[in-house]
């Protein structure tokens, strides 16, 4: 009989550990999360009402494998009106989320020998896609004096002859961290100077407080980028996998080879939906409602979170997140931390160090979760750290 053993690469791809702490949360009674990453609102009724349209009008069929034309024009045309810049149609891919637009980055990319840079701390998936797509991985530190923007000096010391691509994500998870201008401006130009792909991940492109701006990196190196985006966050859509890439011509052609043998497309009544959502005024009304509804969440933790001992937060402008620094004195690791929260508080953050080594000393909180929550949780947290 043949023995079953697992493929090397897939062995080095690593659990991740915000899984580990919601499945012990589970198992525990009136816990209250504020780790997930997932909008608790519902999709806005226009967009789901053309998806049911869509499919009563026969919508039931094979794609193309780039994505339904129309839906690739309506994404460009977005870029267009939004950020006024030019974007081909012919240059889009359609994805299963900004999660399979990263993966088809990394693996149309990157082969043994070639190195990716990576900021730390990051979100959980471009570690693993560079394991699996066999490249060497070196990671920038995102610091808090530098408000966690990358900063082009240290960069521009990483970078050698194997640098291949590095890895953006604004506004940024973990840390709520936007970017300004001129920082992606000096990225931009040592990704050309260097011939460097930037792959710039930015679901959270919406999520903006305190005036901040976004800045799309295609804006910048149009030639160097590879965009990622998603409807998951912006139109709480995360269940629908409806994402998309942007690329240079040889780079999104390749993408779209890969596309053919992995995922599949996503289904085309989600694509048909998709135009509705990004043209329809309806969606960026209720968009606003979310982000007006974040924003006063965000206000409201940052305020709980100034009373509460032993935890100070970064003021971040961007995402649905917190970031916050666990007392030094305490000497309590970031998962010792995030344990002891869940075991004493019944409230579930994410250790910092599940983004990265940087993260040690760090929490993750969330607040896409209801207002009231937010403030029992809080109240948790401040009655049992009182204690320590
Ligand atoms: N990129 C970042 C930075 C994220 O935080 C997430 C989800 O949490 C994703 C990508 C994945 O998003 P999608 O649902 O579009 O695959």
């Amino acid at each position: 009989k043949r023995k079953y053993f697992m493929a090397g690469r897939i062995n080095l791809i690593q659990r991740s550990k915000i899984r580990e702490l919601f499945e012990k949360a589970r198992k525990m009674e009136n816990v209250i999360s504020l780790g997930i990453g997932e909008p608790d609102f519902d999709t806005p009724e226009v967009i789901k009402d053309a998806a049911k349209r869509a499919l009563d009008e026969g919508y039931t069929h094979y794609t193309p494998n780039a994505g339904i034309p129309e839906f690739r024009e309506a994404i460009a045309e977005y870029y267009r009106d939004f950020y006024k810049v030019d974007v081909d149609p012919n240059s889009i891919i359609v994805t299963a989320g900004a999660y399979e637009a990263t993966y088809l980055a990394f693996e149309s990319l990157l082969e043994q020998g070639d190195d990716v840079i990576i900021p730390d701390p990051a979100f959980v998936c471009y570690v693993e896609d560079a394991k699996i797509a066999e490249a060497g991985i070196l990671r920038i530190p995102l610091r808090e004096e530098n408000e966690f923007r990358i900063d082009p000096d240290e960069l521009v010391e990483m970078v050698t002859k194997r640098t291949r691509m590095l890895v953006m994500n604004y506004p940024n998870n973990p840390t709520g961290a936007t970017i300004d201008k001129r920082t992606a401006k000096a990225i931009a130009d040592i990704a050309e100077d260097y011939n460097i792909y930037i792959l710039s991940d930015e679901p959270y492109e919406h999520f903006l407080y305190e005036g901040a701006k976004h800045h799309p990196m295609i804006k910048y190196a149009p030639d160097n980028t590879i965009l990622a985006n998603s409807f998951s966050k912006t139109f709480a859509m995360t269940g629908w996998r409806l994402g998309f890439a942007i690329a240079p011509p040889q780079v999104i052609k390749d993408m779209i080879k890969l596309h053919a043998y992995i995922v599949g497309n996503v289904t085309s009544f989600i694509q048909i939906a998709g135009i509705t959502a990004l043209r329809d005024k309806r969606s960026w009304d209720a968009l606003k409602v979310m982000r007006e509804t974040y924003a006063e969440r965000r206000k409201l933790v940052l305020k709980g979170l100034k009373a509460i001992p032993h935890i100070e937060a970064f003021r971040p402008k961007g995402a649905f997140y917190i970031w916050a620094k666990i007392n030094p004195e305490l000497d309590m690791s970031s998962e010792d931390f995030a344990n002891w929260l869940l075991d004493n508080a019944g409230v579930v953050v994410i250790p910092g160090t599940a983004f990265g080594k940087q993260g040690e000393g760090w929490i993750r909180i969330s607040y896409a979760t209801k207002k009231e929550q937010l403030i029992e949780a809080m109240d948790r947290m401040e009655k049992a750290l009182e204690t320590l």
